[in-house]
């Protein structure tokens, strides 16, 4: 983060509104640039007593102080919500694993489904009966067609 694009967003710094990463990348800046916190001091000063004039409250005694407690507190607040987002990514990533693992074993130790075996089925023996019953008649059929030719 340059100083130009930490001292734009001071103000929504001073005002809580900006995003996680924003605020780790402003904190670091201010960590790290003497102009730049000092304009953050003059800012936070300036627009936290105008705040306080506004809803009539007694004016602090120390912005410098107050301020860094704000960055102490913001601080606490990144890593808060850092390791929260860690510790979701690793429930998340042992669900995942639970359930690569579990499908593969469920694959592994359920027995393959049964093929149904068609010779062994109701309808292959219905055919067989009805293939006997019509196979009669037509070599009654067969005979007599015989017998009528050896007549000719
Ligand atoms: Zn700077």
């Amino acid at each position: 983060m340059t100083c130009t694009e930490a001292q734009s967003i001071i103000t929504a710094f001073i005002n809580d509104e900006l995003n996680i990463s924003e605020l780790e990348e402003f904190i670091l800046h201010m960590e790290s640039c003497p102009e730049c916190r000092e304009e953050l001091e003059v800012y936070y000063a300036l627009l936290t007593a105008m705040k306080q004039l506004d809803e009539d409250k007694n004016l602090s005694d120390d912005y410098s102080q107050e301020l860094k407690e704000k960055i102490e507190h913001t601080q606490e607040r990144i890593i808060h919500l850092r390791y929260n987002y860690y510790r979701k990514k690793g429930v998340l990533f042992l669900i995942i694993l639970f359930m690569a693992v579990f499908f593969s074993l469920y694959h592994y130790l359920m027995p393959e489904e049964e093929v149904n075996n068609v010779t062994e089925s109701r309808f292959r023996l219905r055919t067989s009966f009805m293939e006997d019953r019509f196979d009669k008649p037509a070599k009654e059929l067969n005979d007599y067609l015989e017998k009528q030719g050896g007549l000719d």
